[in-house]
């Protein structure tokens, strides 16, 4: 069975953006690989933040995961921060990695424009996300385009590693993409991609009546001035991928029809949307509140997951040092 590893920023509660652009993959993904799957607080610690909210953040994101269908039975589920062989195997990559290579990282070049000052952690982001694929010697990653990129450095690391310290038979895989099936969401602005620090997203948590709110507001094609004027789908840029995202496929052809021939108004369009979004996500908000009741049962199951990608990241670390003349820890 391949390998795959993935892992999500801790943001705090899912929204439909990440919940349908890495997690509904994931949850597919984990009967078909041996899957681990990482809230990645160590690369959240590279740009400012308070200790407090990172940790309320990174439990709140390992609830949405294991209501949104994530099951530790079926895979690895883990918090970046509980397995030090990360923090390791980054430090021992990032003496391979040519610097420039790191700077023409175009999420570096973007993140560090809007910084005061920049530190090492932000340039090295994408040695630590190398090292935390390859600790667990992942053939596939789960990723959108906009990480392809980091991904290729990934290859570059592996590639470097091997060619120095086991040449004959590589020891590290160089990690494919595997692309993940929903296309970026647009936030509800209709601006730039779901975000939650630009706040134009919907939480996969959020009630009902909240969720209608940000719908019944989101824009939609302007050249539905009235509900007589006939519209596009493809210029809708929030409910109708959204529509594509939770409505059946026989819905989605309704929107299409009546959308261009104008026989509904777009309120009424945001309603279908919104019962079929709840359809999905109520269940999901209701398992969300029980394991929040939950705390011990939480830390038992994120205890055992870090665990378990122990039993398989220390066999590779102990390989790397032995092959770099570097002892192991007694
Ligand atoms: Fe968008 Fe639906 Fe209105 Fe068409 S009818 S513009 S798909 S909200």
């Amino acid at each position: 069975m391949s390998r795959i590893f993935s892992g999500i920023q801790p943001s705090g509660e899912l929204h439909v953006g990440n919940y349908l652009g890495a997690v509904r993959n994931w949850v597919s993904l984990q009967g078909e690989y041996e899957a681990f799957f990482c809230v990645v607080n160590y690369h959240a610690i590279t740009l400012p933040y308070a200790a407090a909210d990172l940790r309320l953040r990174t439990r709140e994101m390992a609830i949405g995961l294991l209501a949104a269908g994530v099951d530790p039975d079926r895979c690895t589920l883990f918090v970046q921060s509980q397995v030090p062989e990360h923090a390791e195997l980054a430090w021992i990559f990032n003496t391979l990695t040519p610097l420039g290579e790191l700077e023409r990282q175009t999420q570096f070049k973007e993140k560090s424009a809007r910084q005061e000052q920049v530190m090492a952690g932000l340039l090295n982001y994408p040695v630590l996300q190398a090292a935390d694929i390859l600790l667990y010697l992942a053939d596939l990653v789960p990723v959108g385009e906009d990480q392809i990129q980091h991904l290729e450095l990934s290859r570059v690391i592996a590639r470097n590693w091997n060619s120095r310290f086991s040449p004959d038979e590589p020891f590290f895989p160089e990690p494919k993409p595997r692309l993940t099936p929903t296309r970026r969401l647009v936030g509800l602005d209709g601006k730039g991609k779901m975000s939650k620090s630009i706040g134009n997203t919907i939480g996969i948590m959020e009630s009902p009546d909240e969720i209608w709110g940000k719908l019944r507001t989101a824009i939609t094609d302007p050249a539905r001035k009235t509900k007589n004027d006939p519209g596009e789908p493809d210029d809708c840029p929030v409910i109708y991928p959204l529509h594509r995202a939770f409505s059946p496929p026989e819905t989605v052809k309704l929107v299409e029809e009546n959308c261009r021939g104008a026989k509904w108004g777009c309120v009424e369009c945001k309603r279908v949307l919104h019962e079929n979004m709840m359809a999905e996500l109520a269940p999901v908000r209701e398992r969300a509140a029980e394991l929040d009741a939950n705390d011990a049962k939480v830390t038992q199951i994120l205890d055992a997951g870090a665990e378990k990608a122990r039993a398989v990241s220390s066999r590779t670390i102990a390989e790397v040092k032995e092959r770099m003349g570097l002892p192991l820890a007694r």
